[in-house]
């Protein structure tokens, strides 16, 4: 059995690219709108209604984790649709690859172009362990990956510069990405008018943390308990560009868990005070500690 290190050096980046790569090309399969929105009928671990092309990205995914373990690598996949899949003998506390194939489903069934691959990886149970991040954005084609302790690239460049929080002139945030916008939770949530002069719903909790940590807007929310596959890559990535990231049903900002619960809302900013104002928004029933 390789230990968490060796494993955690693994080329997690090529098993990410060629992933995305399959992925890409799933996508770009000619498909009539009904097939895109066709269900396998089952529910995926994380409690979704798996669409095929959930089903059929996770098995790329999947066939890449393969090929990893037979170079002699153990670890555990936490994925949504699969759930926990073990890969060898990884051990007690085993390095951790945290998968949602396709965030964003919805967009890719509707034909809306951001959804993302996002695959974090980790040497321990909780958010602060993720040590790789990596979302691939089918939309506009962007690869976002970020190490932990050495920055973020951007389709394999270093980000130029640490992103820029803007504020309108009345002090409120010029540009905030909510997520889980359901308009019920928006109405339940705090004033997002005293915090923010326009809001973005993009629909994929890892790519609008992307969208933060390239300082195209000035802070993120999601407006109810998110899941660890949903959050895990895109929170380190806002991380590594110098940003801040809180999941407020728990008293350590980054306790939460990588599972398939719903456990906690994600924020995001580049400021800790926006982070804090912006911790107060979520509906209050989805702040409740697990
Ligand atoms: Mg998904």
């Amino acid at each position: 059995m390789a230990s968490s290190s060796n494993v955690l050096a693994a080329d997690w980046l090529g098993v990410c690219r060629r992933a995305a790569e399959g992925i890409g090309a799933l996508l770009k399969a000619p498909q009539s709108a009904a097939e895109r929105r066709e269900e396998t009928g089952t529910t995926g671990e994380g409690g979704d209604r798996t669409l095929i092309l959930d089903a059929d990205a996770e098995d790329l995914v999947f066939g890449e984790l393969e090929r990893l373990h037979a170079l002699g690598f153990d670890f555990v996949a936490i994925s949504e649709e699969r759930g926990h899949v073990a890969f060898g003998e990884p051990g007690e506390d085993p390095v951790r690859v945290i998968i949602d194939p396709i965030d964003g489903s919805l967009n890719a069934k509707r034909g809306l172009p951001h959804h993302a691959l996002s695959i974090a990886v980790a040497d321990g149970p909780a958010m602060q362990d993720v040590a790789f991040g990596y979302v691939y954005d089918f939309g506009p084609g962007e690869e976002w990956a970020a190490r932990r302790g050495e920055g973020v690239t951007l389709d394999g460049r270093p980000l130029a510069e640490r992103p820029v929080e803007h504020r309108a002139d009345d002090g409120r945030l010029e540009i905030l990405a909510i997520e889980s916008a359901d308009p019920r939770w928006l109405m339940l949530s705090g004033d997002i008018g005293d915090v923010a002069r326009r809001i973005r719903a993009v629909g994929a909790i890892a790519v609008s943390l992307c969208q933060l940590a390239g300082g195209r807007v000035d802070g993120m929310v999601s407006l109810w308990n998110c899941r660890a596959v949903d959050a895990a890559a895109g929170q380190l990535i806002v991380r590594e560009a110098g940003g801040f990231v809180s999941f407020p049903a728990f008293e350590t900002p980054l306790g939460a868990p990588l599972d398939l619960e719903a456990h906690s809302p994600v924020v995001a900013a580049l400021s800790r005070d926006a982070l804090a104002q912006l911790s107060l928004l979520p509906a209050p029933l989805a702040k409740r500690a697990p």
